[in-house]
């Protein structure tokens, strides 16, 4: 939807939401904002969607945050001086240090705080409050494919190759990506290739796919290793690459050996000859790519998921060749700098280890502090969440761009865990419905008011301009951190407010990492450079790298490796009283917990409201009508929210958005069950029951 362009000067910056990063032109002053696509930029191509459009909303939306709050002996919360929250919070974190140690302090950040603030948060933590517990809300996002692609090929990084190599590609697998509602402009790239997906529902990308595969829920699994079964029984293997390549085929060839395509169909309800048709076109494809999104994620059995889907990529010779690849499309904002700058329970700045001696010295000797006195490693971020306020969890918890109250799984359980802190900080520039629990809410700037970088899900860095000043009474959360540590005894200079200062630091800190900055500059970048990392200093300025596993794979040996997986069950199945699967995910005019989007009143007009889709034959076996309300019950808790008739959905499962707040919460009925190795929440499988309810 074009906007009237506003005369004035513009600012070159990005969309505020997702991981594409579409670029954009801001010009008019506060209250008049005004967005363009940039109309040069590969990624976006002059394109934006619904959010990005009316991005500028955000930056007047009524109830924005501009001063302090305290929550007072009444209970309420009332509006304070900034030197008087700052000064409370630096006084009860100590006196909580002093009484229960440096772990009974939590921060909890975001995939959305630009790399500067995700650095300086991990930074934070580790030295002003010495506490190891900190995590964010990307583990509920990305950390499955994360924790598969390091495995496979010694480097997580979301899309090792650029976007636009998909316009020159044949066929596109995705595997639990839904684009045409989470990042419309993607699907500009997605015109060429035939589209394979691999979806539970008939979403608005299935419907522009070739071939749609329909699973029950929770057997992604099973139909990866079935598709990498018939490309080895078809004899479709690309022989030469997997020999010259990758290591431990043939134990991933044992493990799906058993997979033969009827019990594949046995057990995902996937037709044989539709599984044979997606691996036949993927092998005839001249370029063909494999990707995986949430939907093949986020499970308890995630990372196996998405090692299984590497394991066929592979096997058909694909991942680091010309024109072709592997890759999962990272949801957040800056998904893909936020999982490195370590606001991650287990991991430094450029993906250095918290465990290894030499990444500890490194890290510590860029901070100025002894390697001895750095934490180890915490709890991941809903385990976190769920000991908050317990004997052994934090009883303080600082967070900083999320909203967990909504978008954290089992929500009800998570919510009491808030609740029973002694103290909760929480920084945003609205009130969300995490900040409305805390004693101590602080305004911070946002998008548009504040200069940074971020990281899109093709490792390209890019910066974000401030168009406007912040309003009066608002800081930045460099500012925040910065006032907070001084008030904890560190010397001023080491936490400096200034994101062009952070980033000097934080390209030191990654340097020689697998994530490494160093020879990334706000110079290079203004002046237009594309720069994907790891980009090393050097005597001559290198040009990044956009695709990274072009010669070699990142493991020692310069090959990717094949691991065998096993299919099992979701946590829970359903059963007598739970007979339905549930299934959450999200919705084009709006963007994870809504706390941003559901403030956009043309976006609210588009989405105004959570629903239940059902299959027509499952509602009228229960009595449910379109338009009426239902309960979405589980052995975790429930939701209500309108009933939608449709069927893109299968007659066995149901699908409610979890945008939005109070009692549709989408997450009141999702589970506690994590994956093993990445500690990903299963948001996208749980058994249910719906019922008809007279009122939401
Ligand atoms: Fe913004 Fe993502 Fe939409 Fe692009 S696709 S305009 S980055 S929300």
């Amino acid at each position: 939807r074009p906007q009237a362009p506003v005369a004035g000067p513009e600012t070159t910056t990005h969309c505020p939401y997702c991981a594409l990063q579409c670029s954009t032109e801001l010009s008019g002053g506060r209250g008049r904002v005004a967005v363009r696509p940039s109309p040069d930029f590969p990624v976006n191509r002059g394109g934006l969607c619904q959010k990005g459009w009316t991005a500028p909303a955000l930056l007047g939306t009524p109830g924005r945050l501009l001063t302090p709050l305290v929550r007072g002996t009444d209970g309420v919360l009332a509006p304070a001086s900034w030197d008087a929250a700052l000064d409370l919070v630096a006084g009860r974190l100590r006196e909580i240090r002093a009484l229960h140690g440096a772990d009974a302090v939590g921060v909890f950040g975001g995939g959305g705080l630009t790399n500067e603030k995700a650095y300086t948060l991990g930074k934070f933590a580790r030295v002003a409050l010495g506490t190891g517990q900190i995590d964010y809300n990307g583990r509920f996002c990305m950390s499955s494919a994360a924790a598969a692609a390091g495995a496979a090929f010694g480097l997580d990084r979301g899309l090792p190759f650029p976007v636009t190599d998909l316009d020159g590609s044949d066929v596109v697998l995705l595997a639990g990506a839904n684009p045409a509602e989470t990042m419309p402009p993607l699907m500009r790239h997605l015109e060429r290739p035939d589209l394979i997906v691999i979806d539970p529902r008939r979403t608005r990308t299935a419907e522009r796919a070739a071939l749609h595969l329909q699973p029950v829920p929770g057997s992604d699994l099973a139909l990866a290793l079935g598709l990498l079964h018939l490309a080895v029984t078809e004899s479709l293997v690309d022989k030469e690459y997997v020999e010259a390549r990758t290591t431990g085929f043939d134990a991933a060839w044992e493990a799906c050996a058993g997979w033969w395509p009827e019990r594949v169909e046995e057990v995902t309800g996937v037709p044989v000859a539709e599984s044979r048709r997606a691996v036949r076109m993927l092998a005839g494809a001249r370029h063909a790519h494999v990707l995986t999104g949430r939907g093949a994620e986020q499970h308890s059995k995630g990372t196996d998921t998405v090692t299984a889907f590497i394991g066929l990529a592979l096997a058909l010779g694909l991942p680091g060749r010309a024109g072709s690849g592997f890759g999962t499309l990272t949801g957040q904002g800056n998904g893909q700098g936020g999982r490195e700058m370590g606001q991650k329970a287990d991991q430094l700045p450029g993906y250095r280890s918290l465990t290894d001696p030499a990444d500890r010295a490194h890290v510590a000797s860029v901070w100025g502090v002894d390697p001895g006195s750095l934490p180890g490693p915490g709890r991941s971020a809903y385990e976190l969440l769920d000991s908050l306020g317990t004997a052994e969890g934090p009883r303080a918890l600082l967070v900083f761009g999320s909203n967990p109250v909504v978008s954290a799984p089992r929500a009800a359980h998570v919510t009491g865990r808030l609740a029973a802190l002694d103290l909760l900080v929480v920084a945003d520039f609205v009130p969300s419905e995490t900040a409305a629990l805390a004693d101590v809410v602080l305004p911070v700037a946002q998008w548009a008011e504040e200069e940074g970088t971020l990281t899109s899900l093709e490792g390209r860095v890019l910066r974000r301009r401030a168009h406007l000043s912040p309003p009066p009474g608002v800081r930045t959360d460099l500012e925040v951190l910065h006032g907070l540590a001084v008030r904890l005894g560190q010397p001023p200079d080491r936490f400096p407010v200034r994101p062009r200062e952070v980033f000097e630091e934080l390209r030191r800190a990654t340097a020689g990492g697998r994530a490494d900055y160093s020879g990334v500059s706000y110079a290079r970048l203004d002046a237009g450079e594309v720069l994907h990392w790891p980009c090393p200093a050097g005597d001559d300025d290198h040009p990044g790298t956009p695709r990274p596993f072009l010669d070699r794979f990142a493991h020692p040996d310069g090959r990717a490796r094949f691991t065998a997986v096993e299919h099992r069950p979701p946590a829970r199945e359903p059963d007598a009283e739970f007979p339905l699967y549930g299934t959450t995910g999200r919705v084009l005019a709006q963007y994870q917990s809504g706390a941003q989007t559901r403030r956009v009143p043309e976006l609210v007009e588009a989405a105004p409201e959570a629903f239940v889709e059902i299959h027509p034959d499952t509602a009228g076996r229960l009595g449910l009508a379109d338009g009426t309300f239902a309960e979405v019950a589980s052995a975790y808790g429930s939701a209500r929210a309108r009933v939608r008739l449709t069927r893109a959905v299968r007659t066995d499962t149901v699908f409610v958005p979890f945008h939005f707040p109070g009692a549709a919460r989408a997450n009141l009925f999702t589970g506690d069950a994590l994956d093993p190795r990445s500690r990903m929440p299963e948001f996208k499988v749980g058994a249910v029951r719906v019922t008809p309810v007279g009122e939401r």
